[in-house]
């Protein structure tokens, strides 16, 4: 079972709420593989129905699948339906609420029909609580003198612990009025949409309606947020992110008359799956306000406070946790090294001696690596072989090529320290204590580290996956043939190989022709299967920019105009809940703002600590007049000792690019270089190439 996007609304009762986002108005939140939209506020229910409407035909037009969630039941306990509507059928109480509820901007029926039911049904029952000024024949106000004439409560609600029943109309937590206000909205949504509503039906429609209760799994939303809005947002997040078997097996449920709670029995499973880290917020692109170009300082800085990690943590054996990023700091499980032992081969004994000539028996066996730590009498040497344990009564090593050997004893000059030649217990890492910092990559060196400690499985963060679009209508792939006018994608290739050197998932998209919808296409499928997009071209602000032009229309897009050469403005912007990173078309530019900008963004993305290219200063062999206002990056080489760069500064100069094996950064203020003049270098591996 496997649905493309879920979407999960949390609904009211309650009269329309105002323009303002407020609790306990309706909050509904989309999701996608794992990553969720903020949540939208709906201020009352005419307002939810056209929003989740339009959304729903959305989708279909996209061909989606689509899973939606409403938090309240679907039905009543046992008997009702038959009571009321004379069949056992949950659909003909959804039909009879939809006749009968009438629900405007200025007020609704509830409470008069729950008073018309009970009366129907006896008379004091099952309904209860009314909230309004005016008596309600038949409605008790309170519990006290109140007859249910059928069950309580569902079975679902037997089994979910701090559930409310539905009879219940008023009050805190009450969510009958909920249940009245909501199933006339469920019935048009699902004749209008042919939608299959669970459990009740087989999933056939390519949209199914569920049951949900966010406090199955969710406690307390964080600080600042509106609980409603936070708990749909987690719940769409969770339930995306789960693999389509557990999906599956959660959807299998007979409930055919009361309905049922999706997620009940499974709520391991879900928090599991909720167990993400949080999305990214839509602004968390946005620039102070006023035209200006940024330094890159500053615009680092503000990448840095505002991206935070979106992959998943796993647990991997160390051997395959290779290549991925540390989730949290690795304690060392044994010291390295264990024991003590010696780095040389020699002799040993125990205590230093003093200068002149020593003379000491020799103890029968030998140590040597792999040996479990035997013993060695006072005053007496053993022959032992670099790595041996140090047997006990061993403390000092002397060199073999400084011990004559006779027979059955050794002699040797002195003095000899203490301890001389020997590694002692976790002189390297103590059990215990931190081996590897989380936010490192695992490569080669991480690896031995984990292997000497004998760390057996780490918790590492899954890889972050790097979607790759060419934007373009002059782009052919190369290996076909290209018109006058044509040219090859050169930034793909070059993206895609940056993308996999910093350790992350490349996906390619291919290119797509300067073409609103087919952009947009491709970007839903790009946020659907990757964490973030890479994109070129079609970044700046003219006609045929429709990569800025659209996450502009999404509502979340910065034009970032960084002080910074080369580099045309970059496109910084959210789509679908994933940062899209809209470089420059140039080859030069969108190699340069990837290393600068895009490279340091995934790897925080990714879970890595932030990387600071690392250069350092050295002559120059060359001569520049830099004018003040903007930073350079200029393509160089380090010869003799000296800077080097390309002779042409031409941005569309891709043979500078490939000759250059790093970058000179010469600074925002002006700068006069002649040879000599000490510039700042960053060989490219300083940007993790
Ligand atoms: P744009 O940013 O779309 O205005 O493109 C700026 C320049 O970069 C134009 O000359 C484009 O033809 C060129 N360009 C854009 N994308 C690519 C690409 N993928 N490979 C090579 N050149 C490109
Ligand atoms: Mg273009």
């Amino acid at each position: 079972m496997r649905f493309d996007t879920v979407i999960m609304v949390d609904w009211s009762g309650g009269n329309d709420r105002g323009p303002t986002p407020k609790a306990d108005a309706i909050w509904a939140s989309v999701a996608r593989g794992g990553r969720a939209e903020e949540a939208r506020y709906l201020r009352n229910r005419q307002e939810a129905e056209d929003c989740i409407a339009d959304l729903l035909e959305a989708e279909r037009a996209r061909g989606n699948r689509v899973m939606i969630g409403f938090d309240f039941p679907f039905g009543y306990p046992r008997g009702f339906a038959q009571a009321l509507t004379g069949r056992a059928d949950p659909f003909a109480v959804w039909d009879w609420f939809e006749e009968n509820v009438q629900d405007s901007a200025r007020g609704n029926n509830r409470f008069d029909l729950a008073g018309q039911i009970n009366r129907q049904l006896g008379g004091r029952g099952p309904f209860w609580g009314n909230a309004l000024a005016r008596d309600i024949d038949g409605l008790p106000r309170r519990k006290d003198d109140y007859h249910n004439p059928l069950p309580d409560r569902r079975a679902a609600e037997h089994q979910a612990k701090g559930a409310f029943t539905c009879w219940q109309m008023s009050g805190a937590g009450a969510v009958g009025s909920q249940v009245i206000m909501g199933l006339p909205v469920l019935a048009r949504l699902r004749r209008r949409f042919g939608a299959s509503v669970w459990p009740f039906e087989t999933l056939s429609s390519d949209i199914a309606i569920v049951e949900i209760w966010p406090s199955l799994t969710l406690g307390a939303a964080p600080e600042g947020r509106i609980k409603d809005a936070w708990q749909v947002e987690e719940v769409a997040r969770a339930v995306s992110a789960l693999e389509p078997e557990a999906l599956a097996e959660m959807l299998d449920v007979e409930a055919p008359e009361e309905g049922w709670i999706f997620g009940l029995g499974f709520e391991d499973r879900l928090r599991r799956a909720a167990a993400l880290p949080p999305r990214l917020s839509n602004s968390c692109f946005a620039l102070p306000p006023g035209v200006h170009w940024t330094p890159v300082a500053e615009a680092l800085e503000m990448l840095k406070a505002r991206l935070a990690p979106v992959t998943e943590v796993v647990e991997l054996p160390t051997a395959e946790a290779v290549g991925h990023v540390i989730a949290d700091d690795v304690t060392a499980a044994r010291s390295n090294p264990p024991l003590p032992n010696t780095a040389v081969d020699g002799y040993g004994f125990a205590g230093g001696r003093d200068a002149g000539v020593h003379v000491l028996p020799l103890a029968g066996a030998r140590a040597a690596a792999g040996d479990a730590p035997g013993h060695v009498p006072a005053g007496e040497a053993i022959r032992i072989l670099t790595g041996a344990a140090l047997p006990a009564g061993v403390d000092t090593v002397v060199l073999q090529e400084d011990v004559t050997l006779q027979d059955t004893q050794i002699a040797f000059r002195g003095p000899v320290r203490q301890g001389a030649n020997t590694r002692k217990t976790g002189e390297d890492v103590v059990a215990g204590e931190r081996a590897v910092a989380s936010g490192v990559r695992i490569g080669a060196a991480q690896a031995a580290l984990l292997a000497a400690t004998g760390v057996r499985d780490v918790r590492v963060r899954r890889p972050l996956r790097v979607a790759v679009v060419s934007t373009g209508a002059e782009l052919v792939d190369v290996g076909t043939s290209a018109r006058d006018g044509q040219i090859f994608d050169a930034n793909r290739p070059m993206l895609l190989e940056m993308v996999r050197r910093f350790g992350h998932r490349a996906i390619d998209m291919g290119i797509v022709p300067d073409d609103r919808a087919v952009l947009r296409t491709v970007l839903d499928r790009a946020a659907q299967d990757a964490d973030v997009v890479i994109t070129s071209g079609g970044a700046s602000a003219g006609d045929e920019d429709h990569v800025s032009a659209l996450l502009k229309e999404a509502g979340a897009m910065s034009l970032w105009r960084v002080a910074v050469k080369p580099g045309r403005p970059l496109a910084l912007g959210m789509w679908q809940g994933a940062p899209v990173f809209g470089l420059p078309g140039n080859p030069v530019a969108a190699m340069v703002c990837a290393l600068v900008f895009a490279r340091p963004a995934m790897a925080q993305l990714a879970g890595e600590a932030w990387p600071e290219a690392q250069g350092f200063d050295v002559p120059a062999a060359f001569s520049k007049n830099k004018k003040p206002g903007r930073s350079e990056f200029l393509r160089a080489r380090l010869r003799d000792g000296h800077a080097e760069v390309f002779a042409s500064e031409g941005s569309g100069r891709i043979s500078g690019l490939a000759w250059a094996e790093g970058l000179v950064e010469l600074p925002q203020e002006a700068v006069e270089v002649t040879p000599g003049t000490m510039v700042r270098y960053i060989p490219f591996g300083s940007f993790g190439l």
